[in-house]
């Protein structure tokens, strides 16, 4: 009778602790949140926003520039490696346009009007 006493005690902390873990756990686990942070990147193979369901799409067509005709990057950053996009103003950060207090300001988006990142990314 003592240990089905114990056991009826005992059983809802296993539960409980049981649950307590698999949350934690869980709570390490957020992709959404990691790229967020990072921020918006260009693709320098193919010029489209890092990721998107453009990026690298074998059957886009190309630009003389050697990335996708069209895409954000095409013509305004160099093939190579991936460019990182200013959220304030949609512009390649750290370059002379970043954050131009005189540039004109898309409408819709609020960035760069023009910009790579013109109404394909979020401002900040
Ligand atoms: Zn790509
Ligand atoms: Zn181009
Ligand atoms: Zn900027
Ligand atoms: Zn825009």
């Amino acid at each position: 009778m003592e240990s089905l006493l114990k056991l009826c005690v005992l059983c809802p902390l296993l539960i409980f602790s049981g649950c307590c873990k698999s949350d934690a756990h869980a709570g390490h686990h957020h992709p959404h949140s990691e790229v967020a942070k990072e921020g918006n990147f260009l693709c320098g193979k193919c010029g489209e926003i890092k990721n998107s369901d453009k990026c690298c799409d074998p059957n886009a067509q190309k630009c003389g520039c050697g990335l996708i005709h069209g895409s954000p990057g095409c013509c305004k950053i160099d093939k190579g490696a991936d460019v990182k996009l200013c959220a304030h103003c949609g512009q390649v950060k750290g370059t002379e346009t970043c954050c131009k207090k005189d540039a004109k300001t898309c409408s819709k988006c609020g960035l760069h009007k023009g910009s790579p990142g013109c109404c394909k990314i979020e401002k900040k």
